[in-house]
């Protein structure tokens, strides 16, 4: 047989107790992502897609079911999964090379490799000119491509990416994208990217996950086979953005008349 997938969530369930309630977030959710392969997890805020990735991540566990990532099951974070999260989550008091260079100091390499490896990076990502700032100067663009710099240069097989450009404006969520894609192109990595953006989903992914709402679980997988670079304004493009659009006003459709029909309280 092949290499194992990259990623396999196996019959996950993930409940949250707080204040004396039950939150299913998550409830019978399979998937597999293949080694190379761009998924995108695709739902509306509040369905479940953090805490999937979380638990992919190894930061939480999941309640029922198991995750592994490599063939081997997830206990706990580990240097094979990089999370890259929508809050920039930078060092405010680190300059943008240290930022970068932080992850792989914590793995211990020798100084020399760091200053070329975060070089080689803060390039890549157009931010040489800016490697002695402070991440307060720099554009919330220009952050997150120092949090995707970061994270690159610690060189994971797996990145987890959540909502990494949600908060930025059109243009230069557009221009992290295509950087994105270029990089993930050439390197053989799996990325596993959380959005709530229809668009961006088909711009990006090999396979779109559509999940429903509480509890969160596929509701269906779209597999995108349009070549790249993907033109959004294209009839194919725009024919698989309907269907995928249908796909989701449909769960909402679904969830709402859950809510009405639901007692109060
Ligand atoms: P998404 O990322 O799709 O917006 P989340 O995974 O953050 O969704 O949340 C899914 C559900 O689980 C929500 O109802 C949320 O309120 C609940 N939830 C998430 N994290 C916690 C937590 N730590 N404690 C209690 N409930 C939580
Ligand atoms: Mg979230």
């Amino acid at each position: 047989m092949s290499a194992p997938p990259a990623i396999r969530v196996e019959g996950v369930r993930k409940v949250f107790a707080t204040g004396g309630r039950e939150v299913v977030a998550l409830d019978g959710i399979d998937l597999e992502v293949a080694a190379g392969e761009f998924v995108c997890l695709l739902g509306p805020s509040g369905c479940g897609k953090s805490t999937l990735l979380n638990a992919v991540a190894g930061f939480s566990p999941p309640t029922a079911g198991r995750i592994l990532a490599g063939g081997r099951e997830v206990t706990s974070p580990g240097p094979d999964r990089a999370m890259v999260f929508q809050e920039y989550a930078l060092f405010p008091w680190m300059t943008v090379a240290q930022n970068v260079a932080f992850g792989l100091e914590v793995k211990g390499r020798p100084a020399p490799e760091i200053r070329e490896t975060v070089d080689s990076w803060l390039g890549k990502l157009n931010l040489l000119d800016f490697r002695d700032r402070f991440p307060k100067d720099l554009s919330g663009g220009m952050r997150q491509r120092v949090a995707i710099a970061r994270v690159l240069a610690i060189d994971a097989p797996i990145l987890l990416m959540d909502e990494p450009f949600g908060a930025l404006d059109a243009l230069t969520r557009r221009n992290l994208q295509e950087e994105l894609l270029r990089i993930w192109a050439g390197s053989g990595k799996t990325v596993l990217f959380v959005t709530h953006g229809i668009e961006e989903s088909i711009f990006l992914a090999d396979r779109v996950v559509v999940m429903t709402y509480r509890p969160g679980a596929v509701k269906e997988v779209v597999p995108v086979t349009l070549p790249r670079p993907r033109d959004p304004s294209s009839s194919e493009f725009n024919a698989l953005e309907k269907r995928v659009t249908a796909l989701v006003m449909a769960e909402q459709a679904r969830h709402e008349r859950d809510e009405r029909g639901a007692p109060a309280g």
